[in-house]
């Protein structure tokens, strides 16, 4: 499966989604462009979300639908990442034909299921089950036995804080989880997603310094197209590289600080004046 929701001018404003689902019978007709399909290239289907009416305000003319990528009309091309895979993908969808028994949700309530898709989103990246010392503190605590010439003792203190933030980290997204058994996840898993993301950059870069030149050597910038999305794998500096899209992937971490604000903490929404405007008067 992939997920075709990120559009070349719909990210963090992914509401203001240009691709189009036009009703043709018992078939949807879709045309439009995706970008940062993570696993497009292995994927056998899709969840895509699509404009069925521009005369709406963009969250209302919204529908989710479940999209075969075998349709001849949808091409996959590859994006290469700073790690040098082609991880992710841009996807081309031109006359894409979706039968209407493959619409989840009714038409025009698309961003209310697109909302449980990215609660569920990062409460999965953020807080999947890991043992004590797994993730991305696991390859820099073994180093940290392995090379005692390594060590001084700036280094320990900064590993020794990290430990215990990911470990406390691995405890609320157990928390979390138990949570989740009783219903959806709410905000809650934005504030998982935020603290996977910082602590995966101050980990992965603790690791690169502690090395020191030999954090510098990169294993293989051959461009593969992995079947699967890695976090730890390979070496330091794919694992310092890679942690660089985890404050983007699943919502920036800009957008969940706003998305606690609001919602968790309850402080003022950011200003709109897109709220009852139709999709097709805002200014793109
Ligand atoms: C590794 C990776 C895998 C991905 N996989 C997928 C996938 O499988 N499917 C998919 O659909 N998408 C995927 N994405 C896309 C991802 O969801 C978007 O990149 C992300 O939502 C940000 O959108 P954008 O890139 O358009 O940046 P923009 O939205 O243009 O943001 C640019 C900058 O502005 C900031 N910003 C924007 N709005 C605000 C605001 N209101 N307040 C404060 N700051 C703001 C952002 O934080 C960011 O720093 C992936 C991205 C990465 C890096």
């Amino acid at each position: 499966w992939c997920q075709l929701f990120s559009e070349p001018g719909a990210g963090s404003d992914l509401a203001a989604l240009a691709t189009r689902a036009v009703r043709d019978g018992d078939d949807w007709v879709i045309d439009g462009q995706k970008v940062w399909t993570s696993s497009a290239h292995v994927a056998r289907w899709a969840i895509l979300i699509a404009r069925t009416d521009p005369d709406l305000p963009k969250h209302r003319g919204i529908s989710y639908f479940i999209c075969d990528m075998a349709d001849p009309g949808v091409d996959v091309r590859p994006l290469r990442q700073i790690t040098g895979e082609a991880e992710f993908n841009e996807v081309f969808l031109s006359g894409v034909r979706i039968p209407d028994s493959h619409r989840l949700g009714p038409v025009g309530d698309g961003w209310k299921v697109a909302q449980t898709t990215l609660m569920n989103e990062r409460v999965s990246i953020g807080g999947s089950r890991i043992p004590r010392e797994g993730g991305m503190i696991g390859p820099v605590s073994q180093t940290w036995r392995n090379r005692p010439d390594l060590r001084t003792h700036d280094t320990h203190q900064r590993l020794l804080t990290l430990w215990v933030e990911a470990e406390v980290a691995r405890l609320t997204g157990e928390r979390l989880r138990q949570q989740l058994v009783a219903g959806q996840p709410g905000p809650e898993g934005s504030g998982m997603k935020l603290a996977f993301a910082r602590l995966n950059q101050q980990i992965s870069g603790l690791e690169v310094e502690l090395l020191g030149d030999e954090g510098l050597l990169y294993g293989d910038w051959t461009m593969v197209r992995p079947e699967l999305v890695d976090f730890t794998g390979r070496d330091a500096g794919y694992r310092y590289l890679r942690s660089k899209g985890n404050s983007i992937e699943g919502g920036t971490s800009e957008v969940l600080l706003n998305i606690v604000a609001e919602r968790v903490l309850g402080l003022p929404a950011e200003p709109r004046n897109d709220k009852d405007v139709a999709w097709k008067d805002l200014s793109r």
